[in-house]
């Protein structure tokens, strides 16, 4: 998953909206922007047609071309000054990744006419290498998770033996076999993105793109121009300025590295810093995680973040909490240092740096051409992502709001719809759930305790704290919280958090009830499934904490114990 800052960068996991609103307070009000008439009309087309008859076939080309037609039409006589140009394209899109795919699939399904340009295909981004499917498909969610699932075995096979098991021989990891599996899987995934868009009918340009004008985009020297220029070039990851920089390895290098780290400096607390921990714990690797902070994950629920680094502990990875890296240093047999505020630790065969990420939006030609971009070089967009040049619109992580894969793909269908389909939509960031795949893994939707007591004064904070079934013939000391957070006035669930096993499959159901308003005399109505982890979310029968905080009780906390 993804989201909260990292406790060295500025860089974002997926925040409730709260948070949300708090970190782009310091942007720039956005009044600049008043919303385009809709490129047309959704009444005067007709919606194509998936089917693999031949008829059906006949009818989605002859759509198709009417839609076409009309767009072309309209392109050149209704959209207001500048509508006598005639374009190369309805829409052209700089960056392939989640958000930029989804936007110019549905351009494309509205009857637009799209062109879309990437880089060449890399595992390791760069100025000039990237590949269709973007940082998701093949730097991000998919390799890490591939990774997650291969490290978790170790934990498995330990927790095995309780259950009968017995290895004669101790399993032994292979980190090629993990590695060619994982890079044939991104070649087949980046395949797959590329033909979803020859079969949406979007034509896929190889190169870097730049802005030249609000109606003109350069690929490699070679000029086209579109009504509408859609700009998702997503984030990169950003390295602190220390010395010894050059030694550090990045979130990228990471997932494609030449061989398993023997021992491992992590700097950062952001849910990439904790998943990465995972994996190379997992694997049997030495890991280090230094924070600057004194807990893991800013942004996320207070109990979940400390319970998450004990859990963490437990397994073998050491915290060096409070200390900022200063210098990396290279000794002669070839292992790094990492010397910090406080201590100076040796022997490392690697240091990643998980600091942040930064929005893609260099040498692109936004700031010539009148787009705004914040400090850390985020787009600033309005609510309908449409930036300050009415023909440049931007989603996903170069607009630094909720950075996450199901949020640019949001953020990308909103815009389609607005733009091509006659619908102006907002993208909704309520109740947006988000995971950490750390080990034990996350999940979380809607505001965190500290949030709901800003926000709604008078909570009850529901909590349960258990050894799970699996550990009691296991004998590990895998423990799982839950935590509900209901307002003491509306009895309304405001916030939902787990950490244990499965906890993201589960919050992604929850997330549906939270999303839909429901109360706790909902959960409490359900009937739960036994024996499962889960159901303790519709068994917490008495609060743990009930708190008093609007102006009628101020100050007010009532502890009581235990809960259901
Ligand atoms: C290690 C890691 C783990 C993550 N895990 C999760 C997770 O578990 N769940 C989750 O929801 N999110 C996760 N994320 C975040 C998620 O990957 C991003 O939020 C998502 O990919 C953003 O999509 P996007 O379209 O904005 O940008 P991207 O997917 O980054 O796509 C941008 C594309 O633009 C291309 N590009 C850049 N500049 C140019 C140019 N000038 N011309 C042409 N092309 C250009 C790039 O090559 C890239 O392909 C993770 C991220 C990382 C780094």
């Amino acid at each position: 998953m993804a989201m909260a800052a990292t406790s060295l960068g500025t860089s974002r996991i997926p925040f409730p909206p709260s948070t949300l609103q708090t970190l782009t307070r310091g942007l720039p009000s956005i009044s600049f922007l008043s919303l385009p008439k809709p490129f047309f009309s959704t009444s005067s087309v007709s919606s194509s047609s998936s089917s693999s008859s031949s008829s059906a076939l006949r009818s989605t080309v002859f759509n198709h071309t009417r839609r076409r037609r009309l767009i072309s039409v309209r392109a050149g006589t209704e959209n207001g000054p500048g509508d006598s140009k005639r374009f190369d394209f309805d829409l052209f899109t700089i960056g392939a990744g989640s958000g930029g795919v989804r936007a110019s699939r549905f351009a494309a399904s509205y009857g637009a006419t799209v062109a879309i340009c990437e880089l060449p295909f890399s595992t390791i981004s760069s100025d000039n290498s990237g590949g269709v499917g973007g940082t998701c498909v093949l730097r991000g969610c998919v390799p890490k998770k591939l990774l997650v699932y291969s490290s978790k075995y170790s934990h498995e096979f330990e927790e095995s033996h309780g259950f009968g098991w017995n290895y004669e021989v101790d399993p032994e990891h292979d980190w090629n076999i993990l590695m060619a599996n994982k890079n044939a899987e991104l070649q087949r995934l980046t395949g797959i993105y590329q033909n979803i868009l020859k079969n949406s009918g979007v034509t896929l340009i190889e190169g870097r793109g730049k802005i030249i004008d609000p109606h003109t985009v350069d690929v490699n020297g070679k000029l086209y121009s579109a009504r509408h220029i859609l700009v998702s070039v997503g984030s990169r990851p950003f390295i602190l300025d220390i010395p010894g920089k050059e030694y550090a390895i990045d979130s990228d290098a990471a997932l494609d590295l030449p061989s398993k780290p023997e021992k491992i400096a992590i700097v950062g607390g952001g849910y990439i810093a904790l998943e990465f921990a995972g994996i190379f714990n997992g694997l049997k690797s030495d890991v280090h995680v230094f924070i600057r902070q004194k807990k893991v994950l800013r942004g996320f629920d207070e109990e979940i973040r400390e319970f998450v680094a004990e859990q963490m502990s437990l397994r073998g990875i050491e915290f060096h909490t409070e200390e900022s890296p200063q210098a990396i240093l290279k000794a002669s047999d070839g292992s790094f240092s990492l010397k910090t505020n406080k201590e100076t630790v040796d022997g490392f065969s690697h240091v990643m740096f998980a600091t942040g990420r930064r929005p893609n939006t260099k040498n692109l030609g936004l700031e010539e051409v009148g787009v705004e971009l914040a400090k850390n070089g985020a787009i600033v967009v309005n609510e309908y992502s449409q930036t300050a040049v009415d023909s440049i619109w931007a989603v996903g992580d170069a607009t630094d709001r909720i950075n996450l894969t199901p949020v640019a793909l949001m953020e990308g269908m909103a815009f389609a719809k607005t733009v091509f389909g006659g619908e102006p939509t907002k993208p909704n960031y309520s109740a947006v759930p988000s995971a950490v795949f750390s080990q034990p893994p996350i999940g979380q939707v809607g505001l965190t305790e500290e949030q709901a007591i800003q926000e709604y004064g008078d909570v009850d904070i529901f909590t349960a704290n258990f050894r799970p079934l699996k550990a009691t013939l296991s004998g590990l000391p895998d423990r799982v919280l839950m935590k509900l957070i209901v307002c003491a006035n509306t009895k309304k669930v405001l916030g939902v958090h787990m950490c244990g096993e499965d906890s993201p499959e589960i919050i992604q159901g929850i997330a549906i009830a939270v999303k839909a308003g429901l109360t706790k005399a909902d959960f409490d109505a359900t009937v739960g499934i036994h024996p499962t982890s889960a159901e303790e979310f519709v068994t917490m029968r008495s609060p743990t904490r009930k708190i008093r905080r609007s102006p009628a009780s101020e100050g007010k906390t009532e502890e009581i114990k235990s809960a259901a």
